[in-house]
């Protein structure tokens, strides 16, 4: 019998009787990270990272059971071993390791191995099976540094503060804004105001001694209040909506590794694209898989074709499962609305 397999409600750990990430409620539940089509409501317990708790709890309410532990501490659940650690992803973001009569699996989770200040870098873990996300699964994606996606998005915002335009930045409100706020740090260029979505997880970054740009909530501003030349940040969902019309004259952008396809940003009617992702781009995604030393890969997440052929050619066993946990950039704006927290 296999450690671990898909069952109607989620990936399934017979032996130790647990899900990670599971899509219906459980008894035991083992999350990877905060996200909506990762966390759940309705399960009976959760356990995470100490990282992900605050913003886990966020997400789920007071009530919710949740068990937070240190990574690379290991839990022993009915005579399995497992641990979490760090996928880079966002905030307190885990791969879950499995271990059961020394058989090791990992389950990733979605993860990026590029440099992030607002999460603790991920940990490349050794494993017999290694499940991945493949949200990003084509040769066509391959990121920009970082600092490069910055310097462009300080002078969008420079060149419409000169013209007397607000810029609206668009971004998932739990991690990529925060990332974008991180970002924008060291960069005095002006007021940032926030969507209420954003605001509320920015505390719980900051509690975590995560530093951001300092940021007002747009919706605590007074009728009539001048937003020329500032800069806004506000999740995706927000693009389009009657939300927008207090900022006056804006310009619009929207930080996502979808914005590396043409097409993609007009499609949006966006004036700008930022080509800033959370996951891991193709070169990445292959060198991780390697590193894992895994003889079997389960592909999720994605277009997972191409990595599942990449694999097979290396004389791994690789396969692609059925899943429903979806990309949270791979929503449209309109499809992602749920996952907000109302201001
Ligand atoms: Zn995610
Ligand atoms: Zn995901």
């Amino acid at each position: 019998m296999s450690l671990l397999r898909l069952a109607e409600r989620g990936l399934y750990c017979e032996a130790g009787d647990f899900y990670i990430d599971p899509w219906q409620a459980v008894d035991r539940a083992v999350i990877t990270h905060a996200h909506g089509d990762h966390a759940r409501w309705g399960s009976a317990s959760y356990l995470c990272s100490r990282e992900c708790e605050p913003v886990l709890r966020t997400r789920l309410g007071p009530a919710a059971s949740i068990r937070a532990v240190a990574y690379g501490e290991s839990l022993d659940m009915d005579g399995v071993r497992v641990s979490l650690h760090p996928a880079g992803h966002i905030l307190g973001s885990s791969q879950v390791r499995v271990e059961h009569r020394g058989e090791v699996w990992v389950a990733s989770g979605d993860y990026k191995t590029d440099p992030d200040p607002t999460c603790t870098p991920f940990e490349l873990v050794r494993c017999h099976t290694f499940i991945t996300e493949s949200t990003f699964g084509l040769p066509v994606y391959r990121w920009t540094p970082e600092r490069q996606v910055f310097d462009e998005i300080r002078a969008w915002w420079a060149a419409n503060r000169d013209a007397g335009r607000a810029s609206v930045l668009f971004g998932y409100a739990l991690g990529k804004a925060q990332r974008l706020l991180a970002g924008l740090a060291d960069a005095p260029v002006g007021p940032v105001y926030t969507h209420g979505a954003v605001e509320r997880l920015n505390r719980d970054y900051r509690a975590a001694g995560i530093r951001l740009v300092d940021t007002i909530y747009a919706g605590g501003m007074p009728r009539g209040h001048d937003f020329a030349g500032s800069l806004v940040v506000a999740p995706p969902s927000a693009a389009g909506s009657t939300w927008l019309r207090r900022f006056g004259n804006i310009s619009t952008g929207f930080a996502s590794g979808w914005m590396r396809i043409r097409g993609a940003r007009r499609r949006r009617s966006l004036d700008r694209g930022f080509v800033l992702s959370d996951h891991v781009d193709w070169p990445s995604l292959l060198s991780a898989v390697e590193g894992t030393g895994a003889e079997r890969v389960w592909v999720t997440h994605g277009t997972r074709e191409p990595l599942v052929r990449w694999l097979t050619e290396r004389g791994i066993d690789a396969s692609a499962i059925a899943s429903q946990w979806k990309g949270e950039d791979d929503a449209d704006p309109v499809e992602v609305a749920g996952e907000e927290i109302p201001a």
